[in-house]
């Protein structure tokens, strides 16, 4: 059995928001890795696995993988943030990645084998106008793509309003624009109308709300979209309000998914296990890896719920190949969630997922199947950039912020 030898990050992408984790034993060559990026945190989070998690991991049996999350994830003694979801989540994929190349054999078999031959992915399509839009979707209906989520721009695109139109005060902040929740009521049905008047109901599409929404105004969302059977409606509440999805059930069938920003069990095991929302989309690394991720998975299988890990924007290929190889062997798996990665970023990582179409295929080399080149990923580190990135800022005609 191989021990623990040291925990130790790396950082790369040229913009530097990208850290994997890397997990050595007393075995030569033997070593896993997992992500930890985060691109708000990089720094804390860096330290909390160096600094914090990293030490008291040393010594212990690399195999024991659940002893070993239980054991960080009280380890703080406070549970659940973010930082530790995060440090946590990237060290355990490390340590399912060595149990898979001690085993000689891919996750997706560990974890009990294939479901599916590939794994179905949505696209993120988008436009300024509804014409754009249309035509990109178009082209992913063409690629093979069989999800397609529809935005105006970008988050809470369809409810912007250009600031000197807005009803704004006399002494009103710098912005340039102004969100509008009536104004979003307005347009996106008007969008999915004129997208299924051109498209028909044959792809099948999604919409990504961001929250930006007032409560009520979710609820009214989803009446008014649901003519138009969407794959599913996303993140049309805040964390903070998940006990609105009771209404919105009690109002309309348009399928609910959330969960990009969960953290806590208690933020999703209730909407699980009452059946309010559809897809559930926490991010394998923020909660808090494979080993919590794969009991989603199980719990979604008994409600009725479908997974859709959360991917894209800054997510890394280390993070992707997780949630892959646990799309690959969950029979509660619904859909996911695309991410593109520039060619010399893919070079990194040999053993890459590998996109054909609409499907991604896992490697099938034991473990994650997916490897770092250290010295190409410095190399490809901008030395300037430190890896902190802010949320978007969206407000309101009066100045006061949307949830991002
Ligand atoms: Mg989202």
């Amino acid at each position: 059995m191989a021990k623990i030898k040291e925990v130790r990050c790396i950082r790369t992408r040229a913009n530097g928001i990208w850290t994997i984790v890397k997990v050595t034993t007393d075995q030569p060559g033997l070593y896993g890795i997992g992500s930890v990026s985060d691109v708000n945190h990089t720094p804390t989070v860096i330290a909390a696995v160096e600094e914090v998690i990293g030490p008291g991991l040393a010594g212990r049996e690399a195999g024991h993988i659940e002893d070993i999350w239980q054991y960080v994830y009280s380890s703080g003694y406070w549970r659940n943030s973010s930082i530790l979801n995060t440090a946590m989540g990237g060290i355990d994929m490390a340590l399912w990645d060595i149990k898979g190349k001690e085993a000689g054999m891919p996750l997706y078999e560990l974890l009990g084998g294939p479901c599916r031959a590939a794994v179905p992915c949505y696209a993120h399509a988008s436009g300024h106008d509804v014409d754009a839009l249309t035509d990109d979707i178009q082209r992913y209906v063409d690629e093979g793509w069989p999800v397609i989520r529809c935005q105006i721009g970008g988050y809470g695109g369809g409810g912007f309003i250009d600031a000197d139109k807005a009803l704004r005060p006399q002494n009103a902040w710098s912005q340039s624009h102004a969100f509008d929740d009536e104004a979003y009521l307005d347009n996106i049905p008007k969008m999915f109308e004129t997208l299924r008047k051109r498209l028909g109901f044959g792809p099948k599409l999604t919409h990504d709300v961001h929250e930006h929404l007032r409560p009520q105004n979710a609820v009214t969302l989803s009446k008014l979209l649901e003519p138009y059977r969407l794959f599913f409606l996303e993140d049309v509440l805040p964390p903070e309000q998940v006990q609105w999805f009771r209404l919105i059930r009690e109002q309309c069938t348009t399928p609910q998914a959330m969960g990009e920003l969960f953290v806590n069990p208690h933020e999703y095991v209730p909407l699980i296990t009452e059946r309010l929302i559809d897809y559930v989309r926490v991010r394998v690394s923020k909660g808090g890896g494979i080993t919590p991720c794969r009991k989603i998975a199980a719990l979604c299988e008994f409600f009725g719920v479908q997974t859709a890990w959360q991917e894209g924007g800054d997510n890394d290929p280390v993070n992707q190949a997780a949630a892959i190889h646990l799309d690959m062997a969950s029979t509660s798996f619904g859909i996911q969630e695309e991410n593109h990665f520039a060619p010399e970023e893919l070079e990194i990582f040999p053993g890459h997922c590998v996109q054909e179409g609409g499907y991604m295929h896992a490697s099938d080399k034991p473990g994650l199947g997916i490897d770092i080149d250290e010295e190409r990923a410095r190399e490809l580190l901008n030395d300037d950039s430190i890896g902190i990135h802010r949320a978007a800022e969206d407000r309101r005609a009066d100045g006061s912020l949307v949830r991002p």
